[in-house]
C-alpha cells in the first residue's frame, strides 16, 4: 500500500473474529484505503464524511463495522436499526449482497426495499423486524406513507453515492427520510466527489465527522491504457465493431451519453451477433435483473449501458471499457474508465469521438492530465478533432458538414436508417427546434452539481406512483423541488443537442487497427489521477 501509514490487516482494525474469518473467506488479504481508515472510526460511533471512487471497497468500508456494532442488540417489527440509502436499485442489491457475504457468521436480518419488486414480500420482511433496512428512497417513502415502517430506531444512517442521489434529483426525498430520523444517530456519508452542493448536505446531515478522502478511482487500478479513435458519427459503430473484433475482449461495458442510444447500439450489436445485454433506466426491473445476471455469469460479453445505470455495479475483472460517446462531463470519463484495470489488472478503455466532441476531449485530458493516444481502424477514415466551439454542442452538425464521397447517398442512408434505427417520432422536426442563438450559453447554465444529469433522470420505477406520494401540503417547499423544475426547462436544449445521423455502411472491409504515426503514448508517465493518496482531516 504504497507509502501510507494503513494498518496492514483487518485484524489491526477492531473487528471481531467472526468477521474476521467472512473477510478472509471473501478472499482479501488487506483492507483498502478507505476501509483502513473508515472502519475503526465508524467502530468508534463518529459520523464518516468518506469520498473516494467507486470500486475502491467503500461498501465493505461501512457495512463490516455495521456488522460489528449491530450483533449486539436485537431488531424489533417494523423498526429497523439501521438504514443504508443507495440512488438505484442495483446498487442497493449489491450493498444487501455484500451484507450477506460478511454477515454470513452472524445473524443479523436485512430488507431491500427498492422499486419494481414485490412489495408485499417486501412488507412480511418488515413487519418480522429487520436489523437493516437497505432502500432507495422512492419506495422507502412510499413504504413509510403506507404506514409499513418506522423510523425512529435507527441508529445507523448510510447514504451511499450523495453525488449521485444528487444528480438523480433524490435529495429533497432524502432529506425528508432523514428528517424522520432520530437525531441521535450514527451517519455514514459517502460520495465519489465533494462538490459545493454535497458539502451542504454534509453539513446538514453529519455531526463532527471524521472527513475521509481517497483520490483515485480505484484503489486497485494500476494499469488503465486509453486510447481514442477519431472518426465521422456514422463510423462510430463500425469503429466499435472493429476494436471488439481485434482486441481480446473477455468482458466490456460499453457506455453511451443517452439511454435511448443504448438501445439503439445494443440492437446494432445484436444485429452483428455480438453477445450483448443492455441495461439502462427504463428497462422493467425483471430485465434489469436479468441482463446483469448474464453478464456477470459470463454468458454475455458485452454490455451496453448508461453512466447511471452502470453506475457502481460492482463487476470484477472486466477487460475493456469503450466509450461509445465522449462523456460531456469530464468525471464520467474516470468514472467509466474506472470500471476496467481493477484489482491489479490491466485493462483498456477505447473512446469513440468525432470530430466535433474536441472540447469535451480537452476536457477529459485536462482533468486526467494526459494526452489519450489516438489511434486509426482500418477501413475507418481517421479525422482530427476540431475545437472550434462555434461549430457546434454535439450533434447539430449534419447540415454544415462537407459529405465525404458517395457513402453518404441519400437512398443508402435510408435504407440503412430504417433497419438500424428506427426514426424517432418523438423528437421534433429540426425546424422546430430552438436555434441556438435562442438557447442559454454554456456558461450561464445550472451549474453541473445543481443538475439533474442529462438522460436516465429519475428512473420512473424507483419513484412513487403519483398517487402514492405526500399530498400538497406535505411535500417539500418549491426551492427543494428545485431539480424538477430543471429537469422541465431543460427539454428543449436536450432536444436540440443532438441530431446524431444513424447511418451505417456495412460494406467496409475490416482490417488491421493500427496506431497513427503522431499518437502521443504514455510512455512512462504515469497520470496523476491513477496514484492514490489518502488525506485525512477532522
Ligand atoms: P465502491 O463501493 O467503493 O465502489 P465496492 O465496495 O463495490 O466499491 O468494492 C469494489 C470491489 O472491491 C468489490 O469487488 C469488492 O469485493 C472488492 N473489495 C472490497 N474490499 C476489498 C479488499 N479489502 N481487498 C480486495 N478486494 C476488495
Ligand atoms: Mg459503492
Amino acid at each position: 500500500m504504497d507509502g501510507c501509514k494503513n494498518p496492514m490487516s483487518f485484524a489491526d482494525l477492531g473487528l471481531s473474529p467472526e468477521l474476521l474469518l467472512a473477510v478472509e473467506q471473501a478472499g482479501y488479504t488487506e483492507p483498502t484505503p478507505i476501509q483502513a481508515q473508515a472502519i475503526p472510526v465508524v467502530l468508534m460511533g463518529r459520523d464518516v464524511l468518506g469520498c473516494a471512487q467507486t470500486g475502491t471497497g467503500k461498501t465493505a468500508g461501512f457495512t463490516l463495522p455495521m456488522i460489528e456494532i449491530l450483533a449486539a442488540g436485537r431488531s424489533k417489527a417494523r423498526m429497523p436499526r439501521s438504514l443504508i440509502l443507495a440512488p438505484t436499485r442495483e446498487l442497493a442489491a449489491q450493498v444487501a449482497e455484500n451484507f450477506d457475504k460478511y454477515g454470513k457468521n452472524h445473524k443479523l436480518t436485512k430488507a431491500l426495499i427498492i422499486g419494481g419488486e414485490s412489495m408485499s414480500d417486501q412488507i412480511a420482511l418488515l413487519d418480522r423486524g429487520v436489523d437493516v433496512l437497505i432502500a432507495t428512497p422512492g419506495r422507502l417513502l412510499d413504504m413509510f406513507e403506507r404506514g409499513r415502517i418506522l423510523l425512529t430506531d435507527v441508529k445507523i444512517l448510510v447514504i451511499d453515492e450523495a453525488d449521485r442521489m444528487l444528480d438523480m434529483g433524490f435529495i429533497p426525498d432524502v432529506e425528508r427520510i432523514v428528517g424522520l430520523l432520530p437525531k441521535i444517530r450514527q451517519t455514514l456519508f459517502f460520495s465519489a466527489t465533494l462538490g459545493p452542493e454535497i458539502r451542504r448536505l454534509a453539513d446538514a446531515f453529519l455531526m463532527n465527522p471524521k472527513e475521509i478522502t481517497v483520490a483515485a478511482p480505484s484503489s486497485a487500478a494500476t494499469t488503465i491504457e486509453q486510447f481514442l479513435a477519431v472518426v465521422e458519427e456514422i463510423d462510430k459503430r463500425e469503429t466499435l465493431r472493429h476494436i471488439i473484433r481485434v482486441e481480446d475482449v473477455k468482458n466490456a461495458f460499453i457506455f453511451c451519453n443517452r439511454k435511448r442510444d443504448v438501445d439503439v447500439l445494443f440492437r446494432s450489436l445484436k444485429k452483428h451477433h455480438f453477445d450483448v445485454v443492455q441495461l439502462h433506466g427504463d428497462m422493467a426491473q425483471p430485465a434489469r435483473m436479468e441482463a446483469l445476471g448474464k453478464f456477470k455469469s459470463g454468458e454475455a460479453r458485452l454490455l451496453v449501458c448508461s453512466d447511471v445505470a452502470a453506475r457502481g455495479i460492482d463487476i470484477k475483472a472486466v477487460s475493456h471499457v469503450f466509450n461509445f460517446d465522449v462523456p460531456i462531463h469530464s468525471e464520467d470519463y474516470v468514472h467509466r474508465i474506472g470500471r476496467t484495470g481493477r484489482a491489479g489488472q490491466t485493462g483498456r478503455a477505447y473512446t469513440i469521438a468525432t470530430p466535433d466532441d474536441g472540447r469535451f476531449v480537452v476536457g477529459i485530458e485536462k482533468l486526467i492530465g494526459t494526452v489519450i493516444p489516438r489511434i486509426a481502424v482500418e477501413g475507418v477514415p481517421a479525422l482530427d478533432l476540431v475545437m472550434d466551439p462555434k461549430r457546434r454542442g454535439r450533434g447539430g452538425k449534419t447540415a454544415e458538414r462537407p459529405s465525404r464521397d458517395g457513402r453518404k447517398a441519400r437512398g443508402a442512408r435510408d435504407e440503412v436508417r430504417t433497419e438500424e434505427a428506427p426514426p424517432r417520432e418523438d423528437r421534433p422536426a429540426r425546424e422546430e427546434r430552438v436555434p441556438r442563438e435562442e438557447r442559454a450559453p454554456r456558461e450561464d447554465r445550472v451549474p453541473r452539481e445543481d443538475r439533474a444529469p442529462r438522460e436516465d433522470r429519475v428512473p420512473r420505477e424507483e419513484r412513487a406512483p403519483r398517487e402514492d406520494r405526500a399530498p400538497r401540503e406535505d411535500r417539500a417547499p418549491r426551492e427543494d423541488r428545485r431539480n424538477a423544475k430543471d429537469r422541465d426547462s431543460r427539454k428543449g436544449r436536450d432536444r436540440g443537442e443532438r441530431g446524431g445521423r444513424r447511418e451505417r455502411f456495412d460494406s467496409l472491409g475490416i482490417g488491421e487497427m493500427t496506431h497513427r504515426d503522431d499518437a502521443i503514448g504514455f510512455g512512462d508517465h504515469m497520470p496523476d489521477f491513477m496514484l492514490r493518496t489518502v488525506t485525512v482531516k477532522g
